[in-house]
């Protein structure tokens, strides 16, 4: 998954998306880096190796199969990417491209998810957390969008009710994000609730509005929870109670998926929300899969984009995960403050300084 490095230097392939994008480009002013980029992956990797969480081990994945990806991506589409293996090409005018090793690196992505599923419904981990890039919750039936090339979590999700014998997936995204390709691949489908907290439109992708709930037989099976860009963890761990809690109570699921982004972390200039809140909210999804589904809860990684809230923030899950006790949020510093007053009590009688 290192081996997918779109560098806008090399060649791509001649074409009208070329130009159209080395034309916006060229419009910033600024000269312009991939921001979903390798490091992203070594970064985190490195911080579990520098502070190891008790409990956490580290598993491969494997690359998923054309079956496994034309659950949810249409065979055309497919084909289109697939012929893209070992070239430079824009797909996307929202600057979404692949380098020559992205299509493996996608696959590996989606193979991944599947890998962190199987792991959890089989038994073999309590919970588990899939570490992939390129991120895939933008990504359509039909299209590669938001440097996502595959949607990873549908992905899961499918194999999850066709191979696995989950009749019902809940998927909780919190991407800062909306995650605009799991709602069109599920928009119809009763058996997956899809639940997403995102900064609201006109933030990108520009979807995610409080009306859009699904279709037909999923009418009411797509949850949108838009939030302004102030929202902080005292907003999402109420819609976490207020939405979630319900919504898994009635739904039941078999398994809960998590489209985890670190970008609602103030480092990455979209939200509010601090590493005590990630980790609330998992503790929270915890509870509920231990409700529901036997504890069978499933992470798979999507945006984020400052490296140190990006790894911070997945350690943060993974300690919740281990089994550490989620801290309230927004009491960090409040020990110390009354300490302070302790300190301080004596210092303030009597009459002031002349
Ligand atoms: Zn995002």
């Amino acid at each position: 998954m290192l081996a997918h490095e779109p560098d806008i230097e090399a060649p791509f392939l001649p074409g009208r998306m070329d130009k159209r994008i080395r034309s916006l480009l060229s419009g910033l002013g600024v000269p312009w880096k991939y921001p979903e980029h390798p490091a992203r992956l070594t970064a985190i990797r490195h911080l579990l190796e520098l502070e190891p969480v008790p409990g956490v081990t580290f598993e491969s994945g494997k690359a998923a199969t054309r079956e496994q990806l034309g659950r949810v991506h249409t065979s055309s589409y497919l084909d289109h990417i697939f012929e893209l293996r070992g070239q430079s090409a824009w797909l996307d005018v929202d600057t979404t491209a692949v380098s020559p090793g992205s299509v493996d690196a996608a696959e590996v992505a989606a193979g991944t998810a599947i890998a962190a599923v199987e792991a959890v419904v089989e038994g073999r981990a309590a919970s588990s957390f899939a570490l992939v890039r390129p991120p895939g919750h933008h990504a359509e039936p039909v299209r590669a969008r938001g440097f996502c090339l595959f949607n990873n979590v549908a992905v899961a999700a499918a194999h999850a009710r066709a191979a696995l014998d989950c009749r019902r997936v809940m998927i909780v995204d919190w991407d800062a994000h909306h995650g605009n390709g799991t709602q069109d691949i599920f928009w119809a489908d009763p058996h997956v609730l899809f639940c997403d907290l995102h900064r609201a439109a006109p933030f990108y992708p520009g979807t995610g509005s409080l009306e859009e709930i699904g279709m037909g037989l999923g009418d009411g099976t797509n949850v949108n929870i838009p939030l302004p860009a102030d929202a902080g963890d005292a907003a999402y761990l109420k819609a976490f109670r207020e939405i979630l809690v319900p919504a898994a109570e009635w739904f039941q699921p078999d398994l809960i998926l998590v489209s985890t982004g670190f970008d609602p972390h103030s480092h990455d200039l979209a939200m509010e929300v601090s590493y005590d809140g990630f980790a609330a909210m998992t503790g929270i999804l915890k509870t509920l899969a231990r409700r529901h589904c036997q504890g069978r809860l499933v992470f798979v990684l999507e945006g984020g984009y400052n490296l140190i809230s990006l790894s911070r923030g997945v350690r943060s899950v993974l300690r919740v995960l281990a089994g550490d006790e989620p801290p309230e949020p927004g009491q960090r510093g409040i020990a110390e403050v009354e300490a302070a007053a302790d300190f301080h009590r004596g210092a303030f009688v009597g009459p002031p300084p002349d």
